[in-house]
């Protein structure tokens, strides 16, 4: 005999199966799990999804709530140097490509090889994260009247942005159409593209710019940019905690790709990542500007790769760099501004979230 419950209400009984229940739990996987028409969120399996995905709705942000006016008289005045400005342009032409190619690879790959509907429910608030990021970037060109065109061109023309773009999309592509994910060659593509998107996009090729953007909001250059760039990042640190848990999943569930050789390869695709990184940090930085040096920026690349690798539970490629901007860390802790929730910012923050604003420590 089965485990039930039953339920009489009226003329009506019901009887709930507390087996069939279990059946259903032990069947929601990474991949391969149970597929029904049905949005079966309950029970949850993977808590960690469910729990992000309030803490990434409780730092909810919109554009039009932060206050550009200054940006616009730095962009217009003549206090800004011109590789400042070229910082800014590059920040604007690069993220306005690359958010959107994370998100596209969210819905087009990721959250449609997923089976579990809370990775589904996750997937899908990380996907509407970059809609934010990408509408904040066109607040930004429009408040500063820069040309639309030209920040088009930028990812067309500037050969190391371009570099950044292929070497993800590459990637992405290959795995657009029905690949059967019972087979180990295939498991591995999958879980590659999770590490490149995860850990080497987002959690280190988009570290250069958020750096030196908000090494120039420390000198309270173009505060506005800065503050959105603080709640972008604010997001990524969430989107890197997202996909790590989820190769860390479909590696327990699937032991059959973490071979040695899968580990190298993703150490190498991670010191592939550096490599560009780098490049695009002597094309954002081709000249000295104050506070800003390339060999400081290349050093941090180093360290958050190497951070990105250990959390993953891969060999660090130089496994002895220290940070080389401690106070990177503070600009980005919003922790310690309760305050800056002004205007309709406070109504998207239910006052528990105040408390706690999801911001991870560990993924500076
Ligand atoms: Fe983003
Ligand atoms: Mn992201």
């Amino acid at each position: 005999m089965s485990d039930t419950t039953t339920i009489t209400l009226g003329e009506r009984t019901f009887v709930l199966d507390k087996e069939k229940a279990e059946a259903a739990l032990a069947s929601k996987k990474v991949i391969n799990g149970r597929e029904t028409m049905f949005f079966n969120i309950l029970p949850l399996k993977y808590q960690w999804a469910y729990d992000l995905y309030k803490t990434m709705k409780s730092n909810h942000w919109e554009p039009e709530d932060i206050q550009m006016q200054k940006d616009v008289e730095q962009w217009r005045g003549s206090e800004i140097s011109d590789v400042e400005r070229w910082i800014i342009k590059m920040g604007i032409g690069y993220f306005s490509a690359a958010e959107g190619i994370v998100g596209d690879n969210i819905l087009h790959v990721v959250r449609e090889v997923v089976t579990a509907p809370e990775l589904k429910l996750v997937l899908g608030r990380h996907a509407h994260e970059e809609n934010i990021h990408a509408d904040s970037l066109v607040y930004m060109i429009s408040s500063l009247g820069l040309n639309p065109h030209e920040c088009e061109a930028m990812f067309e023309d500037v050969p190391t942005i371009k570099a950044k773009n292929n070497f993800v999309v590459s990637n992405s592509r290959e795995l657009r159409r029905d690949i059967d994910l019972t087979v180990s060659e295939n498991k591995q593509a999958l879980a590659k593209n999770i590490f490149m998107f995860g850990q080497v996009m987002e959690g280190t090729q988009f570290y250069g710019l958020f750096g030196m953007i908000l090494s120039l909001y420390r000198q309270n250059k173009f505060p506005g940019i800065g503050q959105m760039f603080r709640y972008t990042l604010r997001d990524e640190s969430n989107h890197i905690e997202v996909f790590r848990n989820l190769l860390n999943a479909l590696v327990t569930e699937n032991p059959d790709i973490w071979t040695d050789e899968f580990q190298e390869d993703l150490r190498q695709t991670m010191a592939e990542g550096v490599r560009l990184e780098k490049e695009f940090i002597r094309d954002c930085l081709p000249v000295a500007a104050v506070g800003l040096s390339a060999d400081e920026f290349e050093t941090y690349i180093d360290y958050i790769a190497d951070r990105r690798l250990v959390n993953c539970r891969l060999e660090p490629l130089t496994g002895n760099t220290e940070n080389p901007f401690p106070w990177l860390s503070e600009a980005i802790d919003l922790k310690k501004e309760q305050n800056f929730f002004e205007g309709k910012v406070t109504e998207y923050q239910k006052a528990s979230s105040l408390e706690d604003t999801g911001y991870d420590d560990d993924d500076l």
